[in-house]
């Protein structure tokens, strides 16, 4: 509901991003492209590329007349092809863009061929709904992420992949692979609408706070690159976020002063929300005439481009404002209208999410991994090296990563299906077996709730592994996993059915022990302690001793929230940690700053 509306704006957007390899010539201005007769084909193809997106007629004419040539090199007519899917693509022709793109990936052995096909492909599909076939080409690109060199064009997968883990409301991810960017070796515009995608995400992450100052820099960063959509998209954003804030007099302030320009990008959908935002802003202000105008104005607008958020918002607003005049009869009206198009638009997102479900597994795994490299820093060294001279050493990396993620894709799969493979896949950490993050959060809650409801009390163990990097460093990462799989396994068996056991970092693990007071909760911390330091780690190559440190909270002093209960065991475990290690701390009221 939040993000869907802009899906048919960026992906126009994105069809339109250049990507020019980085082979040709660089003549831009007509003047030198007229005066270049005597280029090679490939030359050709390469400013046709070019122009496609500054002068859409020349680019049709200048292709007709490179179709009539006889071409013999296969690289100029995998080229000449995809020109042609693009051609298509700009007048709205998905079908026949399909029918140009699917032999051409069948047969291509041209990588940059390739993931612009799919790039195109994804968009296309996306376009004219057909979710499960985007979804599967997107599985693919981001397969190839690893192995592509040219940092345009993985800006372009990336800023695909970005897009679309918004639409999913997955803006954890679309954070992640923004590390994969490295702003200084893309092109202006890029860039400038890679940031945007990401501010979007970091809005839209209750966790993640922007800052005036870094959402004023990604505008005039776009500014500077002549990108007005995405800049005024960045200051949609900013009004959004000063509107849930209750900062009214700001989004009028900003409205007054950027409306002129906003509504000069000709962009319907874009110009209705501001509207929309700028109504809610008079209304809350209790100044429902200007309101009403403008949200009029903006359901206007919205009525241009059906199906759209924008009409839900702008319907919205008219229903309160008609609410608070006690015009109750058409406030009913505006609302059925409201609740129509909401309706119709969680079925379309449901069809995205499910389409995206079939392919989620792997997507998971491999966001654990980059979770893993990003821990240790590694991505960065990863990205610096594909970009500079250590490309062989980054090569053998990545292949590590991708491998990583095949076995353990196929692992999964084998014995088990469909839906219930995507449940466990989501909720169970891969490596161990027990929950992840995730599921343990949503477990701790429900139990929680349970718990706060009968006035049972409830303990949490949260325990991270002793100087683990050494281990890994020393020895390897799969002795590393080992390690985490036999630490499991060894504390397992301690615990009660009730027992929530889940992984929340790298080597961080936490027991949440419903019916448990702090001093049981201790004892079991110590048996799981002296588990650990017990873990024969003789019977692989290498000899090293393995140990953790715990801390130890309690609803009687924590309460009956995951996030105190988490916090006071963590403090409690820091302790431990100073104290050398190896041993078990309880969280104490007095200790709380
Ligand atoms: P200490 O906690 O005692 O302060 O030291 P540490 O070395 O354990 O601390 P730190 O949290 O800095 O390091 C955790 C390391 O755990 C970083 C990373 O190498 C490793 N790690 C995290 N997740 C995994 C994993 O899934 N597999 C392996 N093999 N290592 C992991
Ligand atoms: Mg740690
Ligand atoms: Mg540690």
């Amino acid at each position: 509901m939040k993000v869907l509306s802009f899906n048919v704006l960026y992906m126009a957007l994105l069809l339109a991003t250049a990507v020019v390899f980085a082979d040709g010539p660089y003549l831009t201005t007509e003047q030198e492209y007229t005066t270049a007769s005597n280029l090679t084909i490939h030359q050709q193809l390469v400013l046709l590329d070019q122009i496609r997106l500054e002068d859409q007629p020349r680019f049709k004419a200048e292709l007709a007349k490179i179709r009539q040539l006889p071409l013999t090199q296969l690289a100029d007519i995998e080229y000449l092809t995809l020109l042609n899917a693009y051609e298509q693509a700009l007048q709205g022709q998905y079908d026949k863009v399909l029918a140009i793109l699917t032999p051409l990936l069948k047969t291509s052995t041209d990588n940059q061929i390739i993931t612009r096909s799919r790039i195109m492909a994804v968009n296309v599909l996306l376009l004219s709904n057909n979710h499960a076939l985007a979804f599967t080409y997107f599985e693919q690109l981001l397969n190839t992420i690893p192995t592509i060199t040219e940092p345009e064009l993985l800006a372009q997968v990336i800023l695909l992949v970005m897009f679309t883990y918004n639409q999913l409301e997955r803006f954890d991810l679309t954070l992640i692979y923004e590390r994969y960017i490295t702003y200084s070796s893309v092109s202006d515009k890029l860039a400038c609408r890679i940031r945007v995608i990401a501010l979007e995400a970091k809005y839209l992450q209750p966790e993640v706070t922007v800052t005036d100052a870094a959402v004023n820099e990604v505008i005039n960063h776009c500014i500077a690159a002549k990108e007005t959509i995405p800049a005024n998209l960045a200051r949609f954003e900013q009004m959004r976020d000063l509107l849930n804030k209750n900062e009214v007099s700001s989004i009028l302030k900003i409205y007054r002063q950027h409306i002129g320009e906003i509504e000069l990008t000709n962009y319907p959908i874009m110009i209705s929300r501001v509207k929309t935002l700028a109504a809610s802003a008079h209304f809350k202000n209790g100044d429902y005439q200007q309101a009403l105008q403008l949200a009029l104005n903006a359901l206007k607008l919205a009525q241009s481009s059906p199906n759209n958020v924008a009409l839900v918002e702008a319907y919205d607003v008219l229903y309160q404002i008609a609410k608070a005049e006690q015009n109750y009869q058409q406030a009913l009206a505006y609302l059925e209208r409201k609740q129509q198009i909401e309706n119709e638009f969680n079925a379309s997102k449901t069809s995205q999410q499910i389409a995206y479900h079939t392919v989620k597994s792997e997507i998971e795994l491999k966001n654990q991994r980059i979770n893993l490299l990003d821990r240790d820093n590694e991505l960065l060294f990863l990205q610096q090296s594909i970009y500079q001279e250590e490309a062989k050493n980054s090569r053998l990396w990545l292949m590590l990563v991708a491998l990583l993620g095949f076995i353990t894709l196929i692992l999964a799969y084998r014995g088990l299906t469909g839906r219930k493979r995507f449940k466990l896949m989501a909720e169970y950490d891969q490596l161990t077996g027990i929950s992840n993050r995730y599921h343990f959060n949503n477990q701790a809650k429900q139990a929680l709730k349970y718990c706060q409801a009968k006035q049972i009390p409830v303990a949490m163990i949260l325990f991270d592994l002793d100087h683990f990097k050494r281990i890994n460093d020393q020895f390897g990462h799969a002795t590393g996993d080992w390690a985490l799989e036999q630490v499991v396994q060894a504390c397992k068996q301690f615990m009660r059915s009730n027992d929530i056991f889940g992984r929340i970092g790298g080597e961080e693990f936490v027991i949440m022990m419903p019916g448990c007071e702090l001093d049981k909760a201790t004892l079991l911390a110590e048996i799981c302690r002296d588990a650990i330091v017990s873990i024969d780690c003789n019977s692989i190559e290498h000899q090293f001793r393995l140990s953790a440190s715990f801390g130890v909270s309690g609803s009687a002093t924590s309460g009956y929230e995951v996030k105190q209960l988490l916090a006071n065991a963590d403090n409690a475990m820091y302790q431990a940690k100073a104290k050398g290690r190896n041993q078990v701390v309880e969280y104490q009221q007095t200790e709380r700053e």
